[in-house]
């Protein structure tokens, strides 16, 4: 009897909607802090794609400066760390190692 109902109850859209949500509340987003707000002292990575191929490249990497907010991007072929270096890289030999 007990497994019917929980089968029932488990199947019915309209008591999954409506059902009070158990455990802990989600807690608020919590900014990690900059210690310094220098440039390039806080990089953050993400990789967009696969997208439709151009030149052999489909993966988009992009960069940003968690204190100034600025942004790098490029093209690669690959979504791989070595590809994640080879473009942190580029970013320190164009503006230096951060200070
Ligand atoms: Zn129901």
């Amino acid at each position: 009897m007990i497994k019917d109902t929980t089968k029932f109850i488990n199947s019915c859209i309209s008591c999954q909607l409506l059902k009070t949500p158990i455990g802990k509340k989600p807690g608020l987003l919590q900014p990690i802090p900059i210690e310094s707000g220098k440039p390039l002292q806080r990089l953050t990575f993400d990789y967009l794609g696969p997208l439709p191929p151009s030149h052999g490249k489909k993966y988009l990497i992009l960069a940003a400066c968690s204190g100034t907010k600025m942004a790098f991007a490029k093209v690669v072929a690959n979504a791989t760390g070595a590809e994640t270096i080879n473009f942190l890289m580029d970013i320190v030999t164009s503006y230096g190692v951060p200070k």
